[in-house]
């Protein structure tokens, strides 16, 4: 592992998310599936649509395989998007702020919620693919 030079924040070099190994704009494969595991860093209206970007045909064929072979749940989506506003808050938020935040309805928020509480614990897809959401926790 080499640490990538990152002035801006933007324009890291590309990687393939299968192999890591950089990727040119020339010979860049690019494709987006359905992932109710992953969550857009910053635009919650792309969240479950995962971005795969591979060095070849066969990376991004192997990658579309591996994310495929998971189920799409629309209630892992729904509790993702739970955690991640209830993760940016200290305090408790109410039904309906919680719903605001999220953009989902409290129908969706109980069906999230019953579906947490009865999930069993499964690798999520973005655990075994590097990506926009998989930053971990910052070291001081
Ligand atoms: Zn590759």
């Amino acid at each position: 592992m080499t640490p990538e030079t990152n002035n801006s924040g933007i324009g890291t070099a590309a990687r393939c998310d299968l192999c890591e190994a950089p990727i040119t704009d020339e010979h860049v494969f690019c494709t987006h599936v359905r992932d109710s595991s992953y969550l857009h860093p910053h635009d919650r209206h792309l969240d479950g649509d995962r971005p795969l970007t591979a060095c070849s045909a066969e990376h991004l064929n192997e990658l579309i395989k591996k994310v495929g072979a998971r189920p799409f749940a629309n209630e892992e989506l729904w509790a993702g998007k739970m955690a991640r506003v209830l993760a940016a808050h200290s305090q408790s938020l109410s039904l309906y702020a919680l719903a605001m935040e999220t953009g989902l309805t409290q129908d969706q928020i109980a069906q999230a919620a019953f579906w947490a509480g009865r999930a069993e614990p499964s690798q999520p897809a973005s655990e075994s693919l590097p990506g926009p959401a998989s930053t971990g926790p910052e070291q001081v």
